[in-house]
């Protein structure tokens, strides 16, 4: 396609978000409540250790509290359980988000299941994901939640499309994957088994690449026209998608960086500010 696509700009649509959450936030603190997100990280990553200042960043920068709990390498899973609990317990605590990956040796999924669900704002639980699944999560997991925002900001349209995910990871390829299906698109899930690939993805009108794998999918497997979001953050900020060759067929295409990634912080923040008004209305 010889037209230049359309760039979906991410940094916008997160000040969009993030102007009507100031709002929200003042109107709260009025009522003598602030919002506050309590951050967990274990261990010595140093990619998580970023991922979890730009989000404690991004709360302060708005006026959300950012309550950050480190805990050693060596921490167990029933420890970390325990220090979940507690913030579930804390009532000044409004949203838990444990970053990803915890270190091998703990049972990462018992631990995201110790959230509660009215704090779980990053979508990480199994009821969580059951309930997006199911299509009226209050919190759907961040990144799904942020490309839709993404096309729904754009207009972009959904219905009777053929999306293709490229990745099913449980925080993102599987629920962005049931997000288009309740959005009635049609939806076919690709993973490292697929087979033929490149057809798969050239028959897409929507394409999200959840790879993990910098530059992984080719522009000559772009159908013209196709819508491509690209939620991949490799090292280099490197997107999972060949950008370049990717736009040359897309009408539609997020950058990286600022495509995926600062909505999703956003969207992390708009959970957290929701889950404090809840406490607030009842
Ligand atoms: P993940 O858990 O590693 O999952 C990667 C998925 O890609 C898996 O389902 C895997 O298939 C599939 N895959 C791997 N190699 C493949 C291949 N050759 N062909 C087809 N599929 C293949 O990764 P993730 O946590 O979903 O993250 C994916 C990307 O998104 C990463 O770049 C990550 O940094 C980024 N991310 C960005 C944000 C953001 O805010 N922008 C948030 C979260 C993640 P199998 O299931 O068969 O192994």
């Amino acid at each position: 396609m010889s037209k230049e696509p359309l760039i979906l700009d991410g940094k916008l649509v997160s000040d969009d978000i993030k102007a009507k959450l100031a709002v929200k936030v003042q109107e709260l603190k009025e009522k003598g409540v602030t919002p506050c997100l309590a951050t967990i990280l274990v261990g010595e990553d140093p990619a998580s250790a970023t991922y979890v200042r730009m989000k404690g960043n991004a709360c302060e920068r708005l006026g959300i509290i950012s309550k950050k709990v480190v805990l050693d390498e060596s921490t167990t899973t029933e420890e970390l359980m325990a220090a979940i609990q507690e913030l579930n317990e804390d009532p000044n605590v409004h949203g838990i988000l444990l970053q990803h990956p915890v270190p091998h040796h703990i049972d990462e999924r018992a631990a995201f299941d110790t959230i509660r669900i009215e704090k779980d704002v990053d979508g990480v639980t199994t009821l969580g994901f059951s309930q997006n699944a199911f299509g009226f999560a209050e919190y759907p997991s961040c990144t799904p939640a942020a490309i839709l925002a993404i096309m729904d900001y754009y207009n972009l349209p959904i219905e009777g499309k053929h999306a293709v995910i490229v990745g099913r990871s449980p925080i993102l390829g599987k629920p962005v994957s049931m997000m288009l299906l309740n959005r009635n698109a049609t939806v076919t899930i690709c993973h490292s088994r697929t087979k033929d690939l490149a057809n798969i993805v050239s028959q897409a009108d929507i394409v999200v690449a959840a790879v993990g794998k910098p530059n992984f999918i080719q522009g000559n497997w772009i159908k013209p026209g196709a819508v491509v979001l690209d939620a991949g953050y490799n090292k280099g900020n490197i997107g999972d998608c060949d950008y370049e060759a990717c736009a040359e067929a897309a009408s539609a295409i997020t950058p990286v960086p600022a495509g995926v990634g600062p909505v999703t912080i956003a969207t992390l923040l708009k959970h957290t500010v929701e889950s404090a008004e809840r406490t607030v209305q009842v």
